[in-house]
């Protein structure tokens, strides 16, 4: 298919636009509980007109513009303050979780060779139930990942980690809250480990590091996760999740401007002059920014505590509900996200049936369990899903299965 030799008029395109979004899932709805964060249409709105405010600006160009830059450091600063960030943390945004991912894996192995003087295959020792975003930095980076099965309670293992360790590892990795289960690692166990083993403690808190803390404000019992946690070296924290801000956002934090000045890179090597950026990206989109900035102001703390309550009051709501029907939660979250496995039904089946019905969320494999990662909207879904689930059990109990359906990322 070839680009059409004329233009077609902007109405007619997006009324197609609009066409093809039909076929999609029914986020709007509540109906889906994975990609999509939903936290109402007053978010929306400053999301979208804070973003294309911005649109067409660089954030390459923090020279040519001052105003993105200032509203990074907000950001960053923002960030930090909930996490605990030490007097001279510093940070950046990036495009997502995957990316501050990468930058501070490569930050760490700079530091690890520059400073510790490893030579040859670095490796990063992290759980099992980590995000392949380090095995995706391995890869590009050369180096081996080492994962560590969970303990019984499905969080690290802090003793068999401790084995994975040698004098080539770059990273240990921790997960606030990790993404199959939704439970937050032994943050302080592992930043105990990594200061007497002196390697370099990476939080991912890319879905935990914007709601944790505003959960523990409303009088969540969560443990120290963050900088609070001396060992804690770099943190990943997605605006574009539980930030509610606009796709295209993530933080990554570092507890001094020493150790971020290992992820930057500097190339006065071509004739276009010198190159010094933060992050993977040349180009930085400016709405991505400036969206975050805005949506981050617009809620402010109290904003936060009371669109994260409607979450976790949705997460209670679906455990009591499934557990009546025989479910058993994976571990005890705390957060967004919930894994529920059962023992007489093949939880796949069931999720089979509830895609029929609309519903499109994720699954954990090992143990298998139905995995839904909650936005404010679901609150008002939650009863829905409650009497879809009993329908779809029932229905995979009198041997009426449906179609197969493999539940993946691609
Ligand atoms: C989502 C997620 C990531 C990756 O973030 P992207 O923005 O999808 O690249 C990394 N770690 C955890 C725990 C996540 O939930």
């Amino acid at each position: 298919m070839g680009m059409p030799e004329h233009g077609t008029a902007w109405d007619v395109l997006s009324q197609e636009m609009l066409e093809r979004g039909k076929n999609d899932v029914k986020w709007r709805e509540g109906k889906t509980a994975v990609y999509v964060f939903n936290a109402g249409e007053d978010v929306s709105q400053v999301q979208k007109e804070a973003y294309t405010m911005y649109m067409s600006e660089n954030g390459l160009g923090p020279l040519a513009f001052p105003s993105l830059k200032q509203m990074e450091d907000e950001v960053i600063s923002m960030g930090l303050g909930l996490l605990h960030g030490p007097e001279g943390a510093a940070g950046n945004i990036t495009s997502g979780g995957t990316d501050s991912i990468n930058m501070a894996v490569k930050a760490a192995r700079d530091f690890g060779r520059q400073v510790k003087g490893i030579k040859g295959t670095c490796n990063i020792v992290a759980p099992w139930s980590a995000h392949p975003a380090f095995d995706k930095a391995a890869k590009m980076m050369e180096l081996e990942i080492r994962r560590v099965p969970v303990g019984d309670d499905l969080k690290a293992d802090v003793a068999a980690m401790a084995e994975a360790i040698d004098g080539n590892t770059i990273m240990l990795v921790g997960s606030a809250p990790c993404f199959p289960y939704g439970l937050i690692d032994p943050i302080e166990a592992l930043g105990k480990l990594a200061e007497e083993k002196d390697v370099w403690l990476h939080v991912d808190a890319c879905v935990g590091g914007y709601i944790a803390p505003f959960v523990r404000m409303n009088g969540g019992d969560i443990p120290p996760f963050d900088f609070e946690v001396p060992g804690v070296k770099s943190m990943s924290a997605d605006l574009h999740k539980y930030g509610y801000c606009a796709k295209g956002a993530s933080t990554v934090l570092y507890r001094s401007d020493e150790l971020r000045s290992y992820m930057i890179f500097d190339c006065d090597n071509w004739p276009g002059g010198r190159m010094v950026t933060p992050t993977l990206a040349g180009t930085r989109p400016g709405g991505a920014i400036s969206a975050a900035w805005a949506v981050m102001n617009f809620l402010g703390v109290e904003g936060y505590r009371a669109k994260h309550k409607l979450v976790t009051d949705a997460r209670e709501k679906i455990e009591a509900g499934v557990k009546k029907l025989g479910f058993h939660i994976l571990g005890a979250p705390q957060l967004g996200i919930v894994a529920f496995g059962h023992d007489e039904v093949d939880p796949m089946a069931v999720w089979g049936k509830m895609f029929e019905r609309g519903w499109f969320t994720s699954v954990s494999t090992e143990p298998k369990g139905l995995h839904l990662m909650l936005s404010p909207f679901h609150a008002q879904v939650a009863d829905t899903y409650l009497a879809d689930i009993e329908w779809a059990l029932g229905e995979v109990k009198s041997g009426n299965k449906g179609e197969k359906r493999e539940a993946r990322y691609s």
